[in-house]
């Protein structure tokens, strides 16, 4: 075991053991090797997190200018751009993505803050004409303590897109990190502290899922929940805030289509398409994991996909090969299971990547895999997978394209290839999607780009300024003056 590192929960400014001492392993999902460990914070730290968070927002963020929120978040934006080579070396390990992929995470991160840092004295309430001899003032303000539930596919960059919106809009926050990736999120509430940020305003508690984060999606304080993750984990937490009545974003799954039609501009497409699936090993809620494909284009898209699958690296992230190993054994082995039961039903396994010679057996490595002719009721067709498995299927006319494209349960974001215009404005209005793109494709869209689910991939929107309004609510104050 080399360079072992104990980490604590950042609590009211301060790093803090779980109060029973317990503690969970972090494995390197690229070895198997424990290489730190992390608190298995309970109901009772995370009321004490709570509570700081409570008091903070009271005392000294309520009474903080926009302006001033707004300059904290600009100082600490530079400060992840300052640390990013340590940042992203560090979530390398701890979630096995390529370097150069969680490098430009942090970048991402350090502008989520730099975007809302700017947004958070420009959020203007209204005025409304009412009766005569009166003002109506409809004043945008803050929930107080928000709860921010965060899975481990992209632990920085989620985290970044809900904290940076809540600080921005006034809130106070409590996070509760996946416990397979919570290192990021310690450190960057460390560099909070160093840009300014109050103690207590941003409070980090590690734990597990059925513990800490369960006590938090319950706690009678939180005002504001933000939770991605799985449907049925988002179910329950929004269950949890309902009983008392506190709202929910959901950013949960999807099955985003990729649908290529035989006028496109394939030069450009398919390194897009490829990486649409492969990007963090296909652990993106936005993946393009399904390629729906004109039948007279077919053989020559899916030669073409097959020629990158088969050229793909798979590897330490650390060694920046194109793809990385999944998060956990469990991750790793549900995917594996889900490509062997496809083609034991007899769907075609057209190409796949190859595991670099020294790739280490203990890591959860699973090799991108393109599934042909697959049959669009097949569950590899409708279920979301979570890893780098691509599944194509054919269509004939527009129509059909869009039954295919909204033929599952969700409705996260798609893509359009075609060069026909009328095609592309009669797709994006028919798709089913928080996000469409045509003739490109960014699996969840920029910073400034509003983003979220139709259908089971939830609901509410982060990013962009919709993101921001969405930590506020609306007082109204009415004048009787005469
Ligand atoms: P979960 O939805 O269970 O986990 C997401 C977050 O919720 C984590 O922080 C987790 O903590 C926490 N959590 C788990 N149980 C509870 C609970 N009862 N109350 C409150 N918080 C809870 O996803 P998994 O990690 O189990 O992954 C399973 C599948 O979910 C994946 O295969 C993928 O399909 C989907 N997923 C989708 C993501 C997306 O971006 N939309 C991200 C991650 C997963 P902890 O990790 O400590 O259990």
């Amino acid at each position: 075991m080399t360079n072992f590192q104990s980490y604590e929960n950042l609590i009211d400014g301060r790093s803090q053991p779980a109060m029973d001492g317990e503690t969970i392993d972090v494995i390197d999902p690229a070895t198997g090797e424990q290489f730190a460990n992390i608190p298995r914070s309970k109901t009772a730290d995370v009321a004490s997190a709570v509570e700081s968070s409570e008091r903070a927002y009271r005392q000294v963020w309520q009474k903080t200018s926009a302006t001033d929120r707004g300059r904290i978040l600009h100082r600490f934006s530079d400060l992840i751009l300052q640390h990013q080579q340590e940042l992203a070396a560090q979530e390398c390990r701890d979630t096995g993505k390529p370097m150069k992929q969680a490098l430009a995470d942090m970048v991402t991160c350090a502008r989520y803050f730099e975007y809302y840092g700017g947004a958070a004295d420009k959020l203007h309430g209204e005025t409304i004409p009412f009766v005569s001899g009166t003002t109506v003032l409809a004043v945008r303000v803050p929930h107080g303590v928000t709860g921010h539930i965060v899975p481990w596919n992209y632990p920085g960059q989620i985290f970044a897109r809900s904290v940076a919106a809540a600080l921005a809009a006034g809130n106070t926050c409590v996070v509760k990190p996946a416990e397979d990736a919570c290192l990021t999120p310690l450190h960057f509430a460390k560099l909070a502290l160093e840009a300014g940020l109050p103690a207590g305003v941003l409070n980090i508690v590690c734990g597990l899922g059925r513990e800490a984060g369960a006590a938090l999606a319950a706690h009678p304080s939180i005002a504001h929940l933000s939770f991605t993750g799985s449907t049925s984990t988002g179910a329950a937490v929004a269950e949890a805030a309902a009983r008392r009545h506190a709202p929910v974003t959901l950013e949960l799954g999807g099955k985003s289509p990729q649908i290529v039609f035989a006028d496109a501009d394939l030069d450009q497409a398919i390194p897009v398409i490829l990486n649409a699936i492969v990007q963090n090993a296909g652990q993106t809620c936005a993946a393009g994991s399904r390629v729906l494909i004109e039948r007279s284009a077919y053989d020559k898209v899916m030669s073409l996909l097959a020629a990158r699958f088969a050229a793909l690296k798979v590897g330490p992230g650390r060694e920046d090969n194109d793809v990385g190993p999944l998060i956990n054994r469990v991750q790793q082995q549900k995917v594996q299971r889900l490509i062997d039961e496809a083609v034991g039903d007899g769907i075609q396994l057209v190409a796949q990547g190859q595991l670099v010679p020294n790739a280490s057996r203990q890591g959860c490595f699973v090799l991108p895999t393109l599934l042909g002719g697959v049959f669009p009721d097949h569950s590899i067709a409708r279920e979301e997978v979570f890893g780098p498995v691509l599944v194509a299927l054919t269509f004939d006319s527009e129509e059909e394209a869009i039954e295919l494209a909204n033929g599952t349960e969700y409705g996260l974001t798609a893509a359009v290839w075609t060069r026909d215009g009328g095609r592309q404005l009669r797709m994006a209005h028919a798709i089913d999607a928080g996000q469409v793109f045509i003739n490109n494709y960014g699996a969840a869209g920029g910073v400034e780009l509003p983003f979220g689910g139709m259908k089971k991939s939830g609901y509410g929107r982060e990013k962009g300024i919709e993101g921001l309004v969405a930590f506020t609510t609306v007082k109204t104050i009415v004048l009787k003056h005469g």
